[in-house]
C-alpha cells in the first residue's frame, strides 16, 4: 500500500515525496522516547500539496484503507506527538515563510522557526512572548499544535491566546479559515452542506448540550494547561464561536495547519533582573506568593541538585555566578515593563519582598550582567544533553503543573520519587506557574531502566493530579501522557473528547495514536532502546 500512495503522492504533488530508508529512520523518532517508522515522507510546497494528500488519503479511507498523516515541525515533540506510521508531512522544509507582518500581527507558514519570526519581529519592536526554551529549533505549527509556553507565560499566558485566526486542511481536504464568528456568521456556517458546515453543526451542538460538564471540568486551579482538548473557549455566552482555540493544541490529531495569524505585543529589550538565592523552600514559596503580585514577565526557579550537576559536569558554565555555597533554589525575576519608571519601581518592590525572603540576590539592567544570570536558569540544558555512564535525561515526567499553593509539596513529592527510584533529582522550571521539568537519567538499552519507565510515569502522574494539577503545562499529551487523559478530565470529558475527535476525523486519519483512545500496552511497545535527539540534525530538501 505505501508504494501505491508514494507513488500517487509523487504524481500529484509539488513537493518531494520520499520513501528512502535514511528518511524514514530519520522520522521515525521526535523528541520523545519513543519510535515508530512512517511509511512515507511529505514535503509539502503549498497548501494545495497538503489538501490532495488528506483528499487521497481519506477516499483510501473510504474504501477501507487506513494512512495516517502526521503534521511534523522539527520533531522536537518530547511526547511523541511528531511519530506516525503513515505519512509524514515536514512543514519546515518549504512551508516556512513570513506572510505578513502588520502593526500588531504576523502571518506565518506552520514550518517557519520560531527564532526567526521572533528576530524579525524584534526589528519591528514587537514580540510573541509564549516562546518555548526549544525556540532556536522548533517551528510555529509545532507550538500552536502544542499550546507551546516559556518563561514569559507568567505574564502573557500561553500560545493559544495569541492565535488570532488559521487555516486548516481537514481530514477529507477541504481548506478552512478559522476565527471568531458572531452568531449570526455562525448560523450561515451551519448550514453549509460540506464537511465545514457538518463539523460546525455537530461541536456546536455538543458543547450546548454539555456546557455544564465542560465547565465544570475546566481545572481553573491551575495557571497553565496544554493538556485534552480545549473545549471552554469555543462558544461564548454572547453565542459567538470559534474553532481556533480547539484546534492550538490539538496535536495535529484534528486537522493540518497550513496558515497561522497571530497576535504580538510591544517589545522592551531594557529589562530589569534579579537573581535571588535562597537557603529554604518555604521562604522561596513566600517569595513567590508575593512577587507574582508585582507581575514579573519571568518567575524562574532551578534547584541545588542542577547546579550541582553543571558544577560537576561543565564547571566553567556557572564560574563567577555562583562559586562555593550552592544556593536550596534560585529564582529569577524579570521586569519587561516599557516605561523605566514602572520598571525600576516593580524592581524596588521585589528587592523590599527578597529581603525579608532570600539571603542574598543580585540585580541588574545591564545587558552582558543579565546574560550571565540567565546562564543559571538556562544550564539546565546541560542536563539534557549530558549523558552519565550509558545513561541519558529523558522526558518522562517532564512537565507537570500543580496549583501554586501546592509548589513545596510537589518539589517534596518528586524527591521522594526519585529516592524511591534511587535516582538523582535535578528539577527546573517557571515557579510562577508551579510547572516543573525535570528529566530522570536512565539506560533505555537496560531491561531494569526500561521497566522503571512507566512506573515512575504512573507515580509521577498520579501524584500531580492528586494535587488537583495536570499531566502537561505546556508539552501536551502526545503519546506519552495520553493513557492519563481520562485521570485528568474524568470519564465523561473524555468520553466527549472522543466524540470531537470522531467529529474532525471520523476515520482516523489524523495523527492516530495521538491524545485520544491510547494505551500504555501499546506505547510501551514503542520505547527506544536508546534515547537521542540524532533527529535534530537535518535531514530537508532546500528550497
Ligand atoms: C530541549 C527542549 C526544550 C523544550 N522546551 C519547551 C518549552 O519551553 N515549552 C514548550 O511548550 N515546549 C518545549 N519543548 C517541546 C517542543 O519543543 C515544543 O512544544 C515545540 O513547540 C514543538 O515544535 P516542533 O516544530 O518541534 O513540533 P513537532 O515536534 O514537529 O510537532 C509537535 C506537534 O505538533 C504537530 N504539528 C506540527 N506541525 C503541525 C501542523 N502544521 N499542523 C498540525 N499539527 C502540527 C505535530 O503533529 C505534533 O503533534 C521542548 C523540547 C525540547 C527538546
Amino acid at each position: 500500500m505505501s508504494v501505491k500512495v508514494a507513488h500517487y503522492l509523487q504524481q500529484h504533488l509539488r513537493g518531494e515525496v520520499m520513501t528512502s530508508r535514511d528518511a524514514l529512520k530519520y522520522f521515525s523518532t521526535d523528541g520523545s522516547v519513543f519510535e515508530q517508522m512512517p511509511a512515507v515522507i511529505v514535503y509539502p510546497r503549498n497548501t494545495a500539496d497538503v489538501r490532495k494528500s488528506c483528499r487521497f488519503v481519506w477516499q483510501l479511507a473510504e474504501k477501507g484503507h487506513i494512512v495516517p498523516i502526521t503534521a511534523r515541525g522539527k520533531g522536537t515533540d518530547q511526547a511523541g506527538a511528531a511519530l506516525g506510521k503513515g505519512i509524514i508531512m515536514v512543514f519546515p522544509a518549504h512551508m516556512n515563510k513570513i506572510l505578513e507582518i502588520d502593526k500588531n500581527s504576523a502571518t506565518v507558514q506552520p514550518g517557519l522557526i520560531y527564532a526567526k519570526l521572533e528576530q524579525t519581529l524584534h526589528t519591528h519592536g514587537r514580540f510573541l512572548p509564549p516562546y518555548p526554551s526549544s525556540i532556536e529549533f522548533s517551528t510555529l505549527g509545532g507550538a500552536v499544535a502544542n499550546n507551546a509556553a516559556g518563561e514569559k507565560t507568567v505574564k502573557y499566558g500561553q500560545t493559544r491566546e495569541f492565535v488570532k485566526s488559521l487555516n486548516v486542511v481537514l481530514a477529507n481536504g477541504e481548506l478552512i479559515s478559522t476565527k471568531r464568528l458572531t452568531a449570526k456568521q455562525l448560523a450561515k456556517k451551519r448550514e453549509l452542506t460540506t464537511f465545514e458546515g457538518e463539523i460546525y453543526r455537530s461541536l456546536d451542538d455538543l458543547i450546548s448540550e454539555n456546557w455544564g460538564l465542560i465547565n465544570e471540568k475546566q481545572n481553573k486551579k491551575v495557571s497553565k494547561n496544554s493538556s485534552g482538548y480545549d473545549l471552554i473557549d469555543v462558544k461564548r455566552s454572547d453565542g459567538s464561536f470559534d474553532l481556533t482555540p480547539l484546534i492550538v493544541g490539538s496535536q495535529g490529531t484534528l486537522g493540518v495547519v497550513t496558515q497561522i495569524n497571530l497576535k504580538t505585543v510591544p517589545y522592551n529589550p531594557k529589562t530589569s533582573l534579579i537573581a535571588a538565592f535562597f537557603d529554604d523552600v518555604h521562604k522561596f514559596e513566600g517569595a513567590v506568593s508575593e512577587l507574582l503580585g508585582t507581575e514579573p514577565s519571568a518567575l524562574e526557579v532551578v534547584d541545588d541538585n542542577l547546579l550541582e550537576f553543571v558544577k560537576k559536569h561543565n564547571p566553567n558554565q556557572l564560574k563567577g555566578i555562583i562559586d562555593e555555597k550552592i544556593p536550596k533554589l534560585v529564582l529569577l525575576v524579570e521586569y519587561d515593563n516599557a516605561s523605566d519608571r514602572v520598571r525600576s519601581k516593580k524592581t524596588k518592590q521585589a528587592k523590599k519582598i527578597l529581603n525579608r525572603y532570600s539571603y542574598e540576590y543580585q540585580v541588574t539592567s545591564d545587558i552582558d550582567e543579565q546574560e550571565q544570570l540567565w546562564k543559571i536558569r538556562h544550564s539546565a540544558a546541560a542536563v539534557i544533553w549530558q549523558v552519565v555512564g550509558k545513561a541519558k535525561a529523558v522526558p518522562i515526567i517532564e512537565d507537570g503543573v500543580v496549583p501554586r499553593e501546592r509548589f513545596i509539596d510537589y518539589l517534596n513529592g518528586v524527591y521522594a520519587l526519585y529516592n524511591k527510584y534511587k535516582l538523582d533529582a535535578a528539577v527546573w522550571g517557571h515557579a510562577g506557574d508551579s510547572n516543573l521539568h525535570m528529566q530522570p537519567f536512565l539506560d533505555l538499552s537496560n531491561p531494569e531502566d526500561r521497566k522503571k519507565v512507566f512506573k515512575i510515569a504512573d507515580d509521577y502522574y498520579r501524584m500531580v493530579l492528586e494535587m488537583g494539577g495536570s499531566t502537561s503545562g505546556e508539552h501536551n499529551d502526545g503519546r506519552l501522557r495520553a493513557p492519563y487523559l481520562p485521570f485528568v478530565y474524568g470519564k465523561e470529558m473524555y468520553a466527549l473528547f472522543r466524540r470531537v475527535k470522531n467529529i474532525f476525523d471520523p476515520y482516523g486519519i489524523m495523527n492516530p495514536g495521538v491524545k485520544i483512545d491510547v494505551r500504555q500496552s501499546e506505547i510501551a511497545g514503542m520505547l527506544r532502546q536508546e534515547y537521542s535527539m540524532e533527529h535534530l540534525y537535518d535531514h530537508m530538501p532546500r528550497s
